[in-house]
Order: structure tokens, then sequence, then C-alpha cells
């Protein structure tokens, strides 16, 4: 079994691929070959490296580098356990590995993917819930307040709770006597009060 690339006679058999997408058109190609340590490092690195940098940018190509990657690192270090060392001139040297990471395009666009996933997944979390059934206006009802002006929140048992809240409304005029103005994160309410 020799090296596909470079004819070394140890080898052994590597299958790595490249996935490289713009909008809906991508393109995979791989290499699957009887493959020297040093071909196989620098196949890896060159596969690995363009993956994470022109994998992402279409729907089903994004889902391919996501299963891709990890299959890609599988491949190297399962080839790097069974040729761990190098043969120079007769002396065996440690395999020197290569790390797509190490590339500085690699990372800023690691970065940028994250940016994006990161703005999409607040913008389809937040968009819904602003209708929540929990809103500040309600949580003051049965609240209880003292006479004075400004009015001041009391614990309903106490000796100057004069007011009781006992609904919120939009429109002052519906309230029967006192209200309160009551300042909602997004909106502007009225908070009624009858004698505690
Ligand atoms: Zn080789």
């Amino acid at each position: 079994m020799r090296c596909q690339s470079c004819g070394n006679a140890q080898a052994e058999q590597i299958k790595i691929r490249k996935v490289t997408s713009f909008i809906i058109w991508f393109n995979t190609s791989t290499w699957n070959y009887p493959t020297c340590a040093m071909c196989a490092e620098g196949l890896y690195f060159e596969f690995q490296s363009t993956t994470l940098k022109a994998g992402w940018w279409g729907p089903l190509s994004f889902v391919f580098t996501i299963f891709n990657v990890p299959a890609n690192y599988n491949a190297i270090q399962n080839h790097r356990s069974k040729l761990g060392t190098v043969e120079i001139e007769g002396d065996s040297y440690p395999r020197p590995h290569l790390a797509a990471l190490k590339d500085g395009g690699v990372r800023i666009v690691l970065l940028i993917v994250a940016g994006i996933l990161f703005f999409a997944f607040n913008a389809a979390n937040s968009s819904p819930s602003s209708s929540n059934s929990y809103t500040p206006a309600e949580s003051i009802i049965g609240t209880c307040w003292t006479s004075g002006d400004p009015a001041y929140p009391t614990g309903c048992s106490d000796w100057d709770a004069d007011y009781r809240v006992t609904f919120t409304t939009a429109d002052w005029n519906d309230c029967p006597e006192r209200y309160l103005e009551g300042d909602a994160t997004d909106d502007w309410y009225y908070a009624c009060l009858v004698a505690n």
C-alpha cells in the first residue's frame, strides 16, 4: 500500500471530504486513498480549513459541514493512531500534527458564523415572546398604597394602607375614584384605587 499522493511506502487509508458552498450551490470532493502521514496531515489541513471557511454558506451545505467537520477530525485521529511516526532516511520521528484551527481565516469565519447564529437565535426567540402572558401592569393589582401625594406602596395590613389597586386600565375615566399612573416597559396604564 503506497501513498496515493507521493508514493511513500508507509501509507494508511484515509477518507476526508471538502465542502464548498454559495447560497444553493455547493460542492463536495472526497479523498479516499492510502496516504502517508505527512500527505494526510497536509490534505486534512487543506480539506478541513476549506470546509470550515467555505462550507457554511448554504442551507444544505451547512448541515453537510456540521457532520463533515467531526468526521474529518475522526478520520485524521484514526490515521494518526495508525501512523504515529514518520521515517526520514532510516530514522523515525514523531509525526507532526496540523490543526485547521491554526488557520487565522478559519477563526474569523467561525466567529462570523457564531455571530450570525447568535443573532438569528435571538431574533427567533424574541419576536413571539413580546405577547407574553405576564405584564407588569397586572403585577400591581392587589397592592396597597398610602393616601398622600405622592402615594407610596405599603403593606395591605399596615395602618397607612388607605387604598388598594383593583384593576388597571388604559383610560383613567374607567376608575371609580382615585388612580395611580403606571409605567409598564412599553405602555402607559392607570391603576384604579378603592378604599382599603
Ligand atoms: Zn505521501
